[in-house]
């Protein structure tokens, strides 16, 4: 449908005068590089109104075939035909008014796209008659059209010249109820002044007026409504102020609506445990609640703007800050919350982007959780398994992790190991109980840590043994001290539950660069240098050395070799005879061990000086008095009525072993010979140096029967006084004082005094190591009942042993067994 010749007419000029057509022309043209028009359609007629060669003025010209099919029923979004295409520009009624005609050249594109381009400048044509095409009432129409709010045109005497027909559910009243009457008859009257105030101030140039007053609703009474209000009276099209009318009350109750979800929001967010904080889109503080308010420690009267992200600053548990608020923040990550009152807190945080429904990013929320109470959790299980339970030191565990900690990070500096034992501790646990065991160890760590420096460590081992690691010392001379300074807190008596203990310790200390702190075998050189203090005689500090690195490995592999002979069976006895110091007869054996090797028989010498490995030392003392046991059951088969008696040797490590007599007594047994035949050698300090169990045994077995010999004797620091304590019946006094016999004179004074003493209290006291006629002859002046030496006899094998009887037996003209 053609639009009538009087519109047509307005159109074909206003189109020729209108620079955004000509504009799309010239686009069109540009867009299918060829040509475009715009061509105006009054009745059959068609006038070019714009087109690239020509614009301003208006060509008449034939309807292209293409424009023809626009007219076609169906209101065709585009026609082409011989090589035009033709797009309509159309009225809001549908009326057809012009063709956007474009010739279609050869280089033409994809033909849809062509549409779709050529279609969006058709459509801004479009608009451009809709705007020109607009009166005043038909502007405002279109303007309100959808709109909400009342809209209201008054002349600048405030009658009502145009009402938008939404102001009927508004008031109850229809535009044309209204319009020509003057505006305050539905004013109240006390808002009159207001009104005419405000639409002076609008007609004085303010773009926009906000007023508020009560005007006449549809049940008579006045109601509260916001007025907004332009003056457009130079405007020909409106000649008046354009008023927009909004319902205060509806405004209210939405904004009741809106505060109640906000508040129901705030009330869910402020009970929350999290603390959380939103920023808006440039980062500043738009809110926080009550948690977040506590954990950073924010003042009640500070407001949210007045904030900087900065203030939520955290730290990693590294000790790096941490901004919650980065978009390369990390979510929960574990950080540090540092409050004013010292305390530590833990936070995890998580950062969400908050989007319009755009997908434009308006903020950021950061929730803080509080992890305090886990990592706490977390943190007294790792300090449980890196602390000693009893002591709250560091245990082992702790000591390996600092070592290497200390190797990796200062590799440069000296590290000292001092491994602490406590002398006396098993025997006051084992007569006062564990529970004194137990304060005796705590106060000796607290004593301990005393003597500590803050980069020091201090650890309980296990049982009554400490390590104190001492970093980066001064010099040689400082580690010595310190090591000094624990020995004399150790020497200090313990007062535990009124009762007086004393409780030394031996130290040993071993200083390694701290990059070779694992290669160099630091604790285990402590701990042999602790071994040494021990046998050194306890309550001392020993230095780990290359002697006794030394001294450490051969015993190392004298402790193999004796294992593999003991496995091997490859264990015999010596037997030395121990004769009457008058008539040089016989009197008994003493029973010495060796190892057959293919390379010859080796001596005690050679598998075990400093054995400390206790069980070692009990397989071998049972495995020689087996075979004692046994040669003694021939010696008595030669002559079973005065059969000599057997000495045989055990280690302080069998006195204390619990199965110590029972093993005697099976054994003798099993031999099928007397324990009366049988003499016990203990030395002096293991027999005075026995537990209280280990001295019962003593008594017990001279009960069975044995015979007990204090060997070594003089060597040891037992008085005298002391021996008449134990149910000694042999003395041997060791070889150093009767090598001294016959030079020393107060070595002299001692022995005749010791024989003396044996004499009397009827002990058979014998001098060992004779080695000549001279060292017989002074002991024989000295008093000695028994010689043991080289001079007579050397040990002997089994074979000579047995010849060696059979001789004493015939000496005295005893006869022999059959
Ligand atoms: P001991 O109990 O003091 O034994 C005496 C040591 O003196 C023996 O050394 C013996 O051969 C040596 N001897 C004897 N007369 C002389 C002498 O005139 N001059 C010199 N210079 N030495 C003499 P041996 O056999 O080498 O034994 C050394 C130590 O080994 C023993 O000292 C004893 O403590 C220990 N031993 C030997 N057998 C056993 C055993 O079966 N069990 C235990 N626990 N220890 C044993
Ligand atoms: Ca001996
Ligand atoms: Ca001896």
């Amino acid at each position: 449908m053609v639009g009538d010749s009087t519109d047509t007419g307005q159109d074909r000029l206003r189109l020729a005068r209108n620079t955004t057509a000509s504009e799309c022309v010239r686009a069109a043209a540009a867009f299918v590089n060829s040509h475009a028009e715009v061509a105006v359609f009054e009745g059959d007629r068609v006038f070019v109104a714009a087109s690239v060669k020509a614009n301003n003025s208006v060509t008449p010209r034939a309807m292209y075939a293409a424009e023809q099919r626009l007219l076609g029923k169906g209101a065709p979004r585009h026609a082409s035909v011989d090589g035009w295409l033709a797009l309509p520009i159309r009225k809001k009624d549908s009326t057809l008014v012009a063709s956007l005609t474009v010739s279609l050249g050869v280089a033409t594109r994809d033909f849809e796209a062509t549409i779709d381009g050529l279609g969006a400048l058709a459509r801004i044509i479009e608009t451009e008659i809709v705007r020109d095409d607009a009166a005043a009432p038909d502007f405002l129409h279109h303007v309100v059209h959808g709109q909400r709010d009342p809209v209201a045109v008054l002349s600048l005497d405030m009658i009502i010249t145009w009402m938008s027909a939404s102001i009927t559910s508004l008031i109850g009243r229809t535009p044309q109820e209204m319009i020509g009457r003057p505006a305050t008859d539905f004013i109240h009257p006390d808002d009159v002044e207001t009104t005419l105030n405000a639409v002076i101030r609008m007609s004085q140039g303010l773009y926009a007026t906000r007023a508020h007053l009560r005007i006449l609703g549809p049940t008579g009474a006045y109601f509260p409504v916001e007025v907004t209000g332009t003056d457009l009276s130079e405007n020909p099209d409106v000649g008046g102020l354009v008023l927009s009318i909004r319902d205060d009350q509806r405004d209210l109750e939405d904004q009741r609506a809106i505060d109640r979800t906000e508040q129901l929001a705030k009330a869910i967010v402020s009970s929350l445990r999290d603390g959380v904080i939103a920023t808006d889109e440039f980062g500043a503080v738009v809110t926080f609640n009550d948690t977040a308010r506590a954990m950073f420690e924010i003042d009640r009267d500070v407001a949210p703007a007045s904030l900087s992200p900065k203030s939520f600053m955290l730290e990693s548990v590294e000790g790096h800050p941490h901004d919650p608020f980065s978009s390369s923040a990390s979510t929960n990550t574990v950080c540090r919350l540092n409050s004013s009152n010292g305390e530590e807190r833990f936070v995890t945080t998580s950062v969400r982007r908050i989007n319009d429904s755009t997908g434009h990013g308006i903020g950021r929320v950061v929730v803080f959780s509080d992890l305090t109470a886990e990592h706490k959790a977390a943190e007294e299980l790792r300090t449980q398994a890196m602390h000693d339970q009893l002591t709250g030191l560091a245990n082992r565990r702790q000591l390996e992790h600092h070592l290497r900690k200390i190797e990796t990070e200062r590799p440069e500096i000296f590290v000292a190991a001092c491994f602490i034992d406590l002398d006396n501790f098993k025997a006051i646990n084992d007569v006062y109980g564990h529970d004194t065991g137990d304060k005796l160890v705590r106060i000796a760590a607290q004593r301990l840590s005393e003597e500590l420096g803050p980069d020091d460590l201090l650890v309980r081992q296990g049982g009554d043994e400490f390590v104190a690691l001492m970093v980066d010392p001064d010099s040689y001379e400082d580690t010595t001290l310190f090591a000094e300074r624990c020995r004399v807190a150790l020497a200090k008596p313990f007062y535990i539950d009124g009762h007086r203990h004393d409780v030394s310790g031996s130290i040993g200390v071993a200083l390694a660069p701290a990059d070779r702190v694992s290669r160099s075998d630091l604790l285990q050189q402590a701990d042999m240098a602790l071994y040494a203090a021990k046998d050194g005689g306890r309550n001392r500090v020993h230095y780990f050395d290359e002697e006794l690195a030394v001294t450490v490995r051969t015993t190392e592999a004298r402790r193999k070799r004796l294992k593999r002979s003991l496995e091997a069976g490859q264990l015999l006895m010596h037997f030395q005879p121990i004769v009457d110091a008058n008539s040089e007869l016989t009197l008994g054996y003493e029973a010495l061990a060796r190892v057959s090797t293919p390379r010859g028989v080796l001596p005690p010498s050679a598998f075990l000086e400093n054995l400390t490995a206790k069980s070692l030392m009990w397989d071998l003392d049972q495995t020689a008095f087996g075979l004692s046991c046994l040669a003694a059951r021939q010696l008595l088969d030669l002559a079973p009525d005065t059969p000599p008696f057997i000495a045989c040797n055990f280690s302080s490590v069998s006195l204390n072993h619990p199965d110590f007599l029972s093993m005697l007594t099976s054994t003798v047994k099993s031999a099928g010979v007397p324990p009366e035949m049988i003499s016990v050698e203990l030395t002096e300090s293991s027999a005075f140096e026995a537990s209280n169990a280990g001295k019962r045994s003593l008594v017990e077995l001279t009960d069975s029967g044995f015979r007990l010999v204090l060997d070594d004797f003089g060597t040891g620091y037992s008085s005298l006084s002391h021996i008449k304590d134990l149910p000694i019946s042999t003395l041997k006094m060791d070889r150093s004082f009767v090598t001294a016999l016959g030079t020393n004179v107060s070595e002299r004074a001692i022995a005749e005094a010791v024989v003396r003493l044996a004499n009397d209290l009827n002990f058979l006291i014998v001098a060992e190591g004779v080695e000549t006629a001279e060292q017989l002859e002074q002991a024989r002046r000295v008093g000695f009942s028994a010689i043991q030496g080289w001079y007579f006899s050397e040990a002997i094998d089994l074979e000579r042993t047995l010849e060696n009887w059979r001789a004493t037996r015939a000496a005295v003209a005893l006869p022999l067994a059959s």
